[in-house]
């Protein structure tokens, strides 16, 4: 699949984040695609080779109005040569989030449900065609196996961070990761309790402990504050690291926080995944951020 460039992902130093004795370097997965980015890509893969092998024509997912699934989904179909189609959480906007106007420039047919609709997964009787499957978030052994595949140096690192939302990235790697390496999620969802379940649910090694930070949500899922946005302006003016405020901006914070309180390791080589989303940051008031 050449519309994605791997070769471009590079670890960069963090110089903010490399302080109290730790070494912080961030992988950057964002750069392999603009919309596309980051970890969407690495969970799609094998769903897509999967479908291309058994010759469906059209791909079916689920998400919600500002899902980087949704429009990452649109974008790898549409360079695949395969129709998609979106089943959106809520009613249909007056105006189109930025997510919804990049799926549907990639020629993904939208259908909204209502909430109570979408919770139950049911695909909506006029979708007669035949379809394959990519459930919400691209959760599942597949998608895991995809995020097994994320490129880095294993042995130079003792500590993976990574941003968590449905927890496939981070069972991906805790699957691929080398033995003596720790992974550590951040949660960017408020009191989603049952979420370390889900991630042991796609581990590969079970008794594989699963670690997650969950006070780093800044209110819920696509919630923000000053505070975070401040936080991200600096990252960016002093390492030059873009996030997105759903995910990783939420992550390196996160990060920040604990190597302040001292809850690394000693001398820790620490990586953190950048998985991609800047797309999202486009529903910001223009000026919010400097990048
Ligand atoms: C979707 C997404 C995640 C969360 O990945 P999960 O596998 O669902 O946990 C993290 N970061 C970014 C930028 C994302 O778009």
């Amino acid at each position: 699949m050449n519309f994605v460039h791997e070769d471009l992902i590079t670890t960069d130093p963090v110089p903010l984040l490399s302080k109290n004795g730790i070494e912080t370097a961030v992988l950057r997965l964002d750069k392999i695609h603009p919309v596309i980015s980051g970890n969407k890509w690495f969970k799609l893969r094998f769903y897509i080779q999967e479908a291309l092998q058994q010759h469906k024509k059209t791909i079916l997912t689920f998400g919600g109005a500002y899902s980087n699934h949704i429009a990452a989904t649109a974008a790898a179909c549409y360079a695949c040569g395969l129709k998609s189609i979106g089943i959106i959480r809520g009613e249909a906007p007056a105006r189109y989030s930025h997510t919804l106007l990049a799926a549907k420039e990639h020629g993904m047919q939208l259908h909204f449900v209502s909430r109570e609709k979408y919770r139950l997964k049911e695909v909506p009787e006029i979708i007669e065609e035949e379809y394959y499957l990519v459930p919400e978030g691209g959760y599942g052994f597949t998608g895991a196996n995809g995020a097994a595949t994320i490129p880095y140096q294993k042995n130079r690192f003792d500590i993976i961070c990574c941003a968590v939302g449905t927890g496939t990235m981070l069972a991906g790697l805790l699957n691929g990761k080398s033995p003596g390496a720790a992974v550590w999620g951040f949660s960017v969802l408020k009191g989603y309790t049952t979420l370390e379940e889900e991630v042991k649910y796609l581990l590969k090694p079970p008794g594989t402990q699963v670690k997650i930070y969950h006070d780093f949500h800044f209110g819920g899922y696509a919630k923000h504050t000053p505070a975070l946005l401040d936080f991200m302006n600096k990252l960016y003016a002093s390492s030059n690291i873009p996030t997105d405020f759903v995910y990783t901006g939420k992550l390196f914070f996160g990060v920040n926080q604990l190597i302040e309180k001292n809850i690394f390791p000693a001398n820790s080589k620490v990586l953190i995944i950048h998985s991609g989303g800047l797309q999202g940051n486009q529903s910001l008031r223009k000026g919010t951020l400097i990048f």
